[in-house]
């Protein structure tokens, strides 16, 4: 059995119960496949993909809070230390009910890939807790919120560990988290990105996972000869990454003509409105029902179906596994050219090869999505510095970052034979990296 095969097996073997993180390894070990193979000896030697695929650390803390009855609630929180090779851990914490650390896992061990393809200095962690922000008061999620840093709080620091927003994080989560980090440990440090721009936070931080999901997809479609202008876009979500798309890939001439949650799906003929659905989502934390009271043009769905929508591009933006190969088969049949994962593994490994075979171009997450890590370093880089810079300045760092993204996976593809798989290549270039790290740094 050869070395990938053997280290999947052990992965799976040794952490029983845990099908997302054993997804994740397998995409990105079975990807490397080339490059495993020409420094065999050294990698078997050296033990590098059991190192790569052990945390440095995982935590697991129980989480009290009292709720607005004065009733006790119980929640567990998590924090996963994957990779500091490359800098400090960093990624986001997830606040949803179906987190378990098999969850937090697979997106911190992607979070190292994506983290070294941005060309910044960070590691990659994750965390975040089944705890669910939905239908409770702003005093309840605070009190959740200092609950969980103060036991956080041991674990972190600016040059440790720099957490940031997920699915259920926002910029209120970040601003009481900071609040409570801040009164235990004395100290006003950017310890957490996201954060406010009264207190350290960086101009295009909310912007930056969608913005860049679009600087990046536009580049690869460009690469391949095609102009996103004049395109139809069907996106999934309503969060934060899925605005923000819906607002650049308008800015950018396409015309996006889905949204959805977890509930239900949107079909808007003339064009998503961004302005309504900042307002239905941000402003009113309400549902996509709603929508319909704001463009009656529009339908509303129950349950999936985003993607059996005729479209040119695909952009998942809500949660792991949420494009299955029915889905796959769908797109293709609609003619779709593009897919580019906004969201962390959205698309089944079933689906981005039926995608793939099918000539899709297809950008996964770890580069596409990598824009909100690339622009929270940002923000680290002006909390040292105690600056804050402009939202063009900003916004022309993410855009550059996005573009070098997809030359990098784009060359490494190509150097292994792999030219124009994409998975391949940000799996191989972000590897890289951390391996020369790794092994530069010794047994450890
Ligand atoms: P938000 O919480 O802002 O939005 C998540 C969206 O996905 C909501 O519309 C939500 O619907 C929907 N959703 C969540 N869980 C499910 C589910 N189980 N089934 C169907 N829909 C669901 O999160 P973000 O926009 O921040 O994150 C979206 C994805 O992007 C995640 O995979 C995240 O890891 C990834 N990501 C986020 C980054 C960021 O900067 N925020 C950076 C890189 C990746 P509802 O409101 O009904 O729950």
């Amino acid at each position: 059995m050869g070395y990938v095969d053997e280290v999947i097996e052990r992965v799976i073997a040794k952490n029983p119960g845990e099908p997302e993180f054993h997804q994740a390894v397998k995409e990105v070990l079975e990807s490397l496949r080339p490059v495993v193979e020409a420094n065999e000896e050294v990698y078997r030697r050296e033990a590098l993909l059991e190192r790569i695929t052990e945390p440095d650390r995982q935590i697991k803390f129980r989480v009290p809070w009292v709720d607005d009855k004065g009733q006790v609630q119980v929640n567990v929180g998590y924090r996963v230390q994957f990779n500091n090779a490359i800098g400090p851990y960093k990624g986001g914490l997830r606040l949803h009910p179906s987190v378990n650390i098999g969850i937090i896992k697979f997106l911190g061990f992607e979070q190292i890939f994506k983290n070294s393809l941005t060309s910044l200095p960070i590691g990659g962690g994750k965390g975040g807790s089944d705890f669910d922000p939905k239908g409770k008061s702003d005093r309840e999620v605070m009190a959740f919120c200092q609950s969980y840093m103060t036991e956080l709080g041991k674990y972190i620091g600016a040059d440790v560990d720099v957490p940031a927003g997920d699915i259920g994080t926002g910029a209120r989560e970040i601003g009481y988290m900071f609040g409570q980090y801040k009164r235990i440990q004395g100290m006003f440090e950017g310890v957490l990105t996201g954060k406010g721009l009264t207190y350290g936070g960086s101009l295009g931080r909310t912007q930056a996972t969608g913005y860049g999901l679009l600087y990046l997809t536009n580049e690869m479609l460009k690469c391949n000869g095609i102009e996103l202008a004049g395109k139809t876009v069907c996106v999934s979500g309503s969060g934060n990454v899925a605005t923000y798309a819906v607002e650049k890939a308008q800015q950018l001439g396409a015309k996006v003509v889905t949204v959805s949650d977890s509930t239900g799906w949107v079909y808007d003929p003339d064009g998503i409105d961004v302005a309504a659905l900042k307002e239905i989502k941000e402003v009113k934390r309400a549902r996509l029902t709603e929508y319909k009271n704001y463009r009656p043009n529009s339908e509303y769905h129950e349950g999936r179906g985003v993607w059996s929508v005729k479209c040119d591009v695909a952009l998942p933006c809500a949660t792991q596994n949420e494009l299955l190969l029915e889905d796959a088969k769908m797109l293709v049949a609609n003619g779709c050219i593009a897919v580019a994962e906004g969201a962390n593994m959205p698309t089944t490994l079933e689906a981005t090869k039926y995608l793939q075979e099918n000539k899709v171009l297809f950008a996964p997450g770890k580069a596409a999505n990598a824009g909100g890590v690339a622009t929270s370093a940002l923000e680290m880089s002006q909390n040292s510095e105690r600056l804050s810079w402009s939202f063009e300045e900003v916004d022309a760092k993410l855009q550059g970052i996005m573009v070098n993204i997809f030359h990098n996976l784009d060359d490494a593809a190509r150097k292994y034979g792999h030219e124009g798989d994409y998975v391949v290549g940000a799996n191989i270039a972000g590897f890289e990296k951390v391996a020369t790290a790794m092994l530069a740094q010794g047994v450890c």
